[in-house]
């Protein structure tokens, strides 16, 4: 076995277990995938969580979708994986999964708004919505590349989300950031009509996401004076 590749299996082994311990992919949906040389390593079809084997249920798909003689049948969504590779080269993991919250809001047809500033976490103003389309397609593949194309994070219509990044754990986390903020939208919804955040906000928050964790960009600490708050009238 070469030794990145089974560095690459444990990363998603360790992925699909995360995904598993917040709740996020129940029964068995939900896959995951890394870039691998022209294509990627995803999860098989329809593998039950307490029965998947790192060794045999990741499947190698190359960049014109074949997989080798003999392999198991990749997750049935490969499809959309794979376009969003081709689209974000900067994209080197994708999580899918039907996490309650943001499964609930893409059934309403409802993006998530700049409600809150971690929205800006998904690279924009909003976590858009990829419109409808069966399961598996190649026009679900581009619904959710097209939706991607400029953001790190999206619901589908009536289906659920597709966290990407740099690195598996990136986009992990981002799934479970996704599923928060959907979860917080609901309730905000409850509450009435919510208060959203400008465009020129958003922008600003997104850029300090970009660098945020990265020490040699953070800027000097001046202590400066806080504002007071605008006065109501
Ligand atoms: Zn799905």
């Amino acid at each position: 076995m070469h030794a990145r590749k089974s560095k690459a299996q444990k990363a998603i082994a360790a992925a699909q277990n995360k995904m598993q311990r917040l709740g996020l992919s129940p029964g068995r949906s939900g896959n995951i995938s890394v870039r691998w040389k022209d294509g990627m390593l995803i999860t098989a079809s329809g593998i039950l969580p307490e029965d998947f084997d790192a060794e045999t249920d990741i499947v190698f798909v190359d960049g014109t979708g074949k997989t080798a003689l003999g392999a198991k049948a990749p997750s049935s969504e490969w499809r959309f994986h794979l376009a969003i590779y081709a689209a974000r080269l900067d994209a080197d993991a994708v999580v899918h999964c039907h996490s309650r919250f943001a499964t609930a809001l893409a059934c309403a047809n409802l993006p998530i708004p700049a409600f809150h500033y971690m929205v800006a976490k998904a690279l924009g103003p909003d976590i858009p919505l990829a419109p409808y389309a069966t399961y598996g397609t190649l026009e679900l593949a581009g619904y959710a590349a097209a939706a991607l194309a400029e953001r790190n994070a999206c619901l589908l219509a009536n289906h659920g989300q597709i966290a990407i990044g740099a690195s598996l754990e990136d986009a992990v986390e981002l799934a479970e950031e996704v599923e928060v903020l959907a979860a917080q939208y609901v309730t905000v919804r409850m509450l009435g009509e919510p208060v959203l955040l400008p465009a020129e906000e958003m922008a600003l928050v997104a850029e300090r996401f970009k660098s945020y964790g990265k020490a040699a960009n953070r800027p000097a600490m001046t202590a400066p004076k806080p504002k007071a708050p605008p006065r109501k009238r």
